[in-house]
């Protein structure tokens, strides 16, 4: 009998729900557990494709091609869980399914209402991740508690226990236990209410995660529990952590989560091994150098528009045991500021994903100030589109190079509308999503990083490099080295000449893992770590990070 985990946050928003509910997986599965994860999210979107990085930061994107919360990618640097289109469901997602049934006429004659038409459809998500080899199921409700939009899922959830029967069932809910500083203490309070709305509901919490920046004493987790309705030892702490979002599985098995939770669920399992974990973090923890890496993008600013690729970073970091420092910086102010101010003294420029003309020219400098001074460059996605942008017009000579994104009337578009998009006009999960496979080419940077001669990366582009100037490129020293298996669509391209340019079409940021580097992350900061070690290791040489952050732009769409 497969048994549930509900995740449940209360009080505010951001208290790391995902990256809880993802070490709660990691705990489970080194228990010997098969373990899947999930995430419910209230709001009304089919999927976040369409939104922006402000409102909801990176778009996670999966084997399968599904478009999905940036939680999704915790899962799966923690977990082995297998994610796909079912690991993700929104309103919009339940609602657009309920309408269609309505409109096949499954319901004929009934009124079709939130309960139970709704309620079911989200218990039937929920359900769909039922197998026989799977022990648990972990699935994360988005929001908080009291939102508009988490009533149906508060309300199917509740239900669930009924149907699959309580000794299946466990509720967790994550609160925030804060440190008011005018009054010298920690408050128990917006707990309290918290707990008391999902009991409205009906639903008491099996567990309470404490999230708190102090330590809390021995006399406020007592109150929390009489409060709350929960034993002592189901009020678990857990602090902010300074170091690394790494060590929240060890603190979480310090206290004891996992005994509790299997406990709980009557789940007879040997205690989690976490002798991996423990060596990553060593690694983590005793660098043998320090190398800094340029992130240039569009949305540098905000801390969760390219999670993947710092997360990705760090891993390389771990493999290569170097300390990566990681300066986001906004391609517009390299507009403004010009390269050389803000570039000089990294040791890796990198050039994630993105969509829109703002920024475009300060990625493009960069692009043309790495390949120059021969710093490592690594491309992705956009990043690859604009370092073609750039050798098209710098080296290969052609004027006014463009992709056709930003200017349809380039006397030269290096870069143009894949054939399969050029009559879609819907602008929701229509783009070429999802692993495909690609040829690694004899000899090149990328196969010595993979050493594959086929790989398989997740793509999310319309656009792609137009094979009309490959020849002209690689003769002037920018090559294809991989491919789609029919050679038709350029998928890496690289400067043999430069000591490490590598610029892919895919984002090999969402296969990383801490416990097992990218490939090519791994090759990128080994290559920085040779420019750092080649140049001898001087302080002065350090980018002004401090002026850098200082010079912040508005956000803008
Ligand atoms: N805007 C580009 C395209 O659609 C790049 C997309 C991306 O970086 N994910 O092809």
């Amino acid at each position: 009998m497969t048994k549930h985990i509900f995740v449940t946050g209360g009080v505010v928003s951001s208290l790391g729900k995902g990256l809880t509910s993802a070490s709660i997986g990691l705990l489970l599965e080194q228990r010997g557990l098969s373990v899947k994860m999930q995430k419910l999210d209230p709001y009304i979107n089919v999927d976040p494709g369409t939104m922006s990085p402000y409102q909801h930061g990176e778009v996670y994107v999966l084997d399968d091609g599904s478009e999905t919360d940036l939680d999704l990618g915790h899962y799966e640097r923690f977990t082995n869980s297998p994610l796909t289109r079912d690991s993700n469901y929104t309103t919009g997602q339940i609602y657009l399914s309920v309408i269609e049934k309505e409109r096949h006429g499954e319901f004929l004659g009934k009124t079709v209402q939130v309960i139970p038409h709704i309620t079911n459809e989200i218990k039937n998500v929920v359900k769909r991740l039922v197998d026989d080899d799977t022990d648990v199921v972990i699935t994360e409700i988005g929001g908080t508690v009291g939102d508009i939009e988490s009533q149906p899922f508060l309300e199917a959830i509740r239900q669930f226990s009924q149907d699959v029967g309580k000794d299946n069932c466990l509720y967790i809910h994550l609160t925030l236990v804060p440190y008011l500083k005018a009054a010298g203490e920690l408050k128990t309070k917006p707990t309290q209410h918290s707990v008391g709305q999902l009991r409205e509901i009906g639903i008491q919490p099996d567990i309470l995660i404490c999230r708190t920046e102090q330590e809390i004493s021995r006399e406020d987790c007592e109150k929390i529990a009489l409060f709350c309705n929960v034993p002592i030892e189901a009020v678990i702490e857990e602090k902010d952590m300074d170091f690394s979002i790494y060590e929240v599985p060890l603190a979480l098995k310090e206290r004891k989560l996992d005994e509790l939770i299997t406990d709980r669920l009557n789940l007879s399992t040997p205690e989690a091994d976490l002798e991996d974990w423990k060596t990553l973090l060593h690694d983590l923890r005793n660098p043998q150098q320090e190398i800094s890496i340029a992130v240039v993008g569009k949305y540098a600013e905000h801390k969760d528009a390219y999670k993947s690729i710092y997360e990705a970073l760090d891993h390389a970091g771990i493999h290569n045991r170097a300390q990566v420092r990681i300066v986001p910086i906004q391609s517009e102010l390299v507009e403004r500021e010009g390269p050389e101010r803000l570039l000089s003294g990294f040791d890796g420029i990198l050039i994630p994903g993105g969509f829109g003309e703002r920024g475009i020219e300060g990625k493009v400098q960069s692009i043309r100030f790495a390949r120059e001074r021969e710093i490592p460059f690594f491309g992705i996605c956009l990043g690859m589109q604009t370092a073609c942008i750039e050798f098209g017009r710098n080296v290969v000579k052609l004027d006014g190079a463009h992709s056709t994104e930003f200017d349809k009337n380039t006397p030269h578009p290096v870069i143009c509308l894949l054939d399969e998009q050029k009559n879609i006009t819907d602008m929701g999960g229509t783009m070429r999503l999802g692993a495909q496979p690609c040829v690694l080419e004899e000899g090149s940077q990328a196969k010595a990083c993979y050493q594959l001669n086929e790989i398989s990366e997740r793509h999310r582009h319309r656009y792609e490099f137009n094979h009309v100037y490959r020849s002209q490129f690689a003769a002037h020293g920018m090559t294809v080295s991989g491919t789609s298996p029919d050679g038709l669509l350029p998928e890496i391209v690289e400067i043999p000449e430069h000591p490490w340019f590598v610029a892919v079409q895919f984002h090999p940021e969402f296969k990383s893992k801490p416990t097992k580097s990218h490939p090519l992350f791994a090759g990128f900061i080994q290559a920085a770590v040779n420019r750092r070690a080649s140049r001898g290791d001087s302080s002065t040489d350090q980018p002004v990070n401090e002026e850098v952050e200082a010079l912040d732009l508005d956000p803008a769409e």
